[in-house]
């Protein structure tokens, strides 16, 4: 049962109170349209963060002091290749929420992310802009067509899912319950693509001390690189240990 559910559990009989006070009670509305706005802006909250684990539990926080790299919106071309090489040259093992479509237009580098040793998880199969407004059938469809297209790719067929853009609504959260999807999510998210410069990421990162335990990033954008070559040698002079995310969070 999710958090809401047991939330309604003494919302629903407030509501019909509060509502039954004004109309048959002749007393004031207010408390019942502002009960009811406050319970529209809790569910539109607990839709875009899903740190809230209003609707589905995501897993998000992983073993203190150490560190995963997750990376989302991939495969592209140039820059996961380029990643790819970073990661086995240092020997790291990374996370990759990809696009299925974008899975289609490479599959060679999903197979490549197994082969060596990544978790490959998915991320929809379109990455719809009007995400967190569908219905439950459209959002089981785009998470098993994007499940598809990664096992068409490498043979693994994988149950870990980060919802696009994070955004976890009602009917996200059923459509992950009927497929049976674990859910990824983050609790560092450096803004990769809004920051200029890698100091300003690694800082937002590390601070006076790490902020969180799993890091989102994309591979989709130019500095990948370089900020993934900059943690990582910030992990290792402060030794902080690199840890694939299912094995950070005690799931593998
Ligand atoms: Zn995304």
């Amino acid at each position: 049962m999710s958090l809401h559910h047991k939330l309604l559990r003494v919302l629903l009989p407030v509501h019909a109170l509060l509502l039954t006070y004004a109309w048959w009670g002749s007393g004031p509305w207010w408390p019942f349209i502002m009960l009811l706005a406050m319970h529209l802006l809790l569910i539109g909250w607990g839709s875009m963060d899903h740190a809230l684990g209003l609707f589905l539990h995501a897993h998000r926080t992983g073993r203190p002091g150490t560190l995963a790299l997750t990376y989302d919106d991939g495969p592209h071309p140039v820059h996961t290749p380029a990643l790819l090489d970073l990661l086995k040259a240092e020997g790291v093992q990374a996370a990759f929420f990809c696009i299925g479509r974008r899975v289609e237009q490479r599959p060679d580098l999903v197979k490549r992310m197994v082969d060596e040793g990544h978790l490959v998880g998915c991320h929809s199969m379109d990455h719809p802009v009007a995400w967190g407004f569908l219905g439950k059938e459209r959002a089981v469809e785009q998470i098993l067509r994007g499940v598809d297209a990664i096992e068409r790719a490498s043979g693994m067929r994988t149950s870990w899912f980060r919802p696009p853009f994070g955004v976890t609504s009602p009917n996200v959260a059923a459509a992950v319950r009927r497929t049976g999807m674990r859910v990824i999510g983050w609790d560092v998210r450096p803004f990769d693509t809004t920051f200029r410069t890698t100091e300003k990421r690694l800082s937002w990162i590390f601070g006076e001390r790490p902020k969180g335990t799993v890091v989102v990033l994309h591979d989709t954008v130019g500095p990948v690189v370089d900020t993934t070559r900059a943690i990582i040698d910030r992990c290792r002079a402060a030794g902080i240990p690199l840890l694939r995310v299912d094995r950070s969070l005690g799931l593998a």
